[in-house]
């Protein structure tokens, strides 16, 4: 048996699948990952600082213009569209076989997909308050004000802040343990499109009881020797032939 039918398989006998998925998942749609050899990463960003530095909390606060210059120019694809991978993860979830999506992705391509219980652990671009009095901006407000003003304000004089986790930030509590708990009690659980190194999210795998470990990534991952299937394609393409 190929390992697709496999895949096949081990999703016709699941009724509690999660997916564990990251920048790779979104690839398909045109947006970069951090660390393939075209990911953002990898190039060096406004003097030679590289981009890791730049989306930290320490950067945002010394440095806005910078910090909101590489944010909406290089983290921002307003026109992508999900691709194969979150349409079939979506649904996987009307069918009732998948239970909840943890994503280390900000960009909402599983919600626009469909998917319904999604554990954004790092945030979402299309969120963002003003630090001072915690007014609520959408994406279009808060680019609007960017482009007026480099650093976009609350009309109280605030920074207004996307509500994305930034480098030295903790994740949100709730989310976190909304997602263990779904990892622990999966049947299955499918991890794609990560390099699992970004932590503390990498590590909620460990989490996982369940029967069956997927692994769908184009480069190999830490979760590979424990895992049952390890599919190294792209995912939009293995997730196309499991319809
Ligand atoms: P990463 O960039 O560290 O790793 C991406 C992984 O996906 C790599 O191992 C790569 O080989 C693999 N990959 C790339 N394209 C693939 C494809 N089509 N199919 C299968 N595998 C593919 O991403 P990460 O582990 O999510 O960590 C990076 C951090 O950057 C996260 O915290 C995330 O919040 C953030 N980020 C998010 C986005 C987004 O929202 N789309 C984009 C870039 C970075």
């Amino acid at each position: 048996m190929n390992k697709i039918e496999q895949l096949k398989e081990i999703v016709e006998k699941s009724n509690n699948i999660v997916f564990f998925g990251g920048a790779g998942v979104s690839t398909e749609s045109g947006i970069p990952d951090f660390r393939s050899s075209n990911g953002i990463f990898s190039k060096s960003y406004n003097r030679n600082i590289m981009p890791e530095e730049i989306v930290s909390h320490t950067y945002f606060e010394n440095y806005p213009e910078d910090f909101f210059d590489f944010y909406v120019n290089k983290m921002i694809f307003k026109n992508a569209k999900p691709n194969a991978a979150h349409i079939a993860i979506s649904r996987l979830e009307k069918e009732g076989k998948l239970k909840a999506v943890v994503t280390q992705n900000i960009d909402g391509l599983h919600q626009m997909a469909g998917s319904k219980n999604v554990y954004e652990l790092h945030g979402s671009i299309y969120r963002n308050y003003c630090e001072k009095c915690g007014r609520f901006y959408s994406l279009d407000d808060m680019l609007e004000r960017f482009y007026k003003d480099k650093v976009p304000k609350c009309d109280c004089g605030g920074t207004i802040k996307p509500d994305v986790v930034l480098y030295e930030e903790p994740l949100p509590n709730d989310t976190i343990t909304g997602a263990i708990n779904f990892i622990a009690h999966a049947d299955t659980l499918i991890i794609g499109g990560t390099s699992l190194v970004v932590y503390p999210a990498a590590g909620f795998i460990s989490y996982f009881r369940g029967k069956n470990l997927v692994v769908i990534n184009m480069s190999e991952t830490a979760a590979d020797r424990n895992a049952d299937l390890v599919i190294n394609q792209k995912i939009g393409e293995v997730f196309e032939q499991i319809k």
